[in-house]
């Protein structure tokens, strides 16, 4: 039976500590039949795709739109990998390249090392933040973590994984476990272990639902779900338009732009999700006359 995808939240330990998990399952599998991605690539994909979700969520000032953009540029195979996630549950993903020649990386060697960019914002309103951090093929989870740490001053615990069948993505999901600055040493011990010993989320979630993964996770430390009525939709949805689309083509130099009205026209296509953008001969002829005005 497929579960829907979706984010819930909880407290642990007397309230001393927050938790935002995410089941991301059916759009990291919409991710790898959109992006054809190779089962490294749809498990790193995947991490980073929750990820974003969750510091969304985590990071949220009561802010619907808010969004967080995780880019990670390593000198692994992967390339560039992007997971971008709102609020409001909205998730999408890119990988520079889905296929690499060796099946059997794992995913920290899979994007290597190189820079992660955290970009949050809350569009229309005020410029986007953004910070950036080393990464060393230590893991996404530690990299968020470090963000965290460095960049918000949060304390936490980060789990992500995605479960994958020879068939596709079987479960994904993650979790982020924050610390309120007045947790006593004790609890963060237990909370610590909690985590060190758990089963693998990703293989909880392929046979329970998260609310009973989460619970498995943290057993013994009085986890509580909060708002249960509330638990936030996700689902793999792109924001781009014709006019985002057509942006890059207001950077050509005119003898470009002649080449392709002679050429008939051009197409973008979207990297995040496929879609497909005409422009014809018009397009382009409005796009010269801005090159003379
Ligand atoms: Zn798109």
């Amino acid at each position: 039976m497929e579960r829907p995808d979706r984010i819930i939240q909880g407290m642990a330990v007397d309230g001393h500590f927050r938790v935002i998990a995410a089941q991301t399952t059916t759009a990291v599998e919409t991710a790898r039949e959109i992006l054809d991605l190779a089962p490294v690539a749809a498990d790193a994909l995947g991490r980073a795709m929750t990820g974003a979700l969750l510091l969304a969520r985590l990071l949220d000032k009561d802010v619907r739109n808010q969004f967080v953009s995780l880019r990670f540029e390593g000198n692994g195979p992967l390339g560039t990998v992007i997971g971008d996630g709102s609020v409001a549950g909205n998730v999408r993903g890119y990988v520079a390249n889905p296929v690499p020649t060796d099946p059997m990386l794992d995913v920290e060697s899979a994007i290597g090392n190189g820079s992660l960019t955290v970009v949050r914002g809350t569009p229309p309103a005020g410029k986007p933040y953004t910070s950036q951090i080393l990464i060393a093929g230590t893991g996404i989870a530690t990299d968020l973590t470090r963000y965290l740490m460095r960049s918000e001053q949060i304390a936490s615990a980060v789990l992500l994984g995605v479960y994958n069948r020879r068939d596709g993505v079987a479960a994904a999901g993650g979790m982020i476990i924050q610390a309120f600055p007045h947790a006593p040493e004790e609890a963060i011990r237990t909370i610590e272990t909690r985590v060190k010993n758990a089963p693998s989320f990703s293989t909880l979630l392929a046979t329970m639902p998260i609310e009973e993964a989460v619970s498995t996770v943290l057993e013994g430390t009085e986890y509580k779900q909060i708002d249960a009525g509330q638990e936030q939709p996700v689902a793999y949805a792109c924001t781009c338009t014709r006019e985002r689309a057509l942006a890059p083509l207001t950077l050509l130099s005119l003898d470009e732009l002649h080449e392709m009205i002679a050429e008939g026209g051009t197409e973008i296509i979207c990297q995040f999700c496929g879609r497909r953008y005409v422009f014809g001969e018009d397009d382009l002829f409005a796009l010269t006359a801005k090159h003379e005005a």
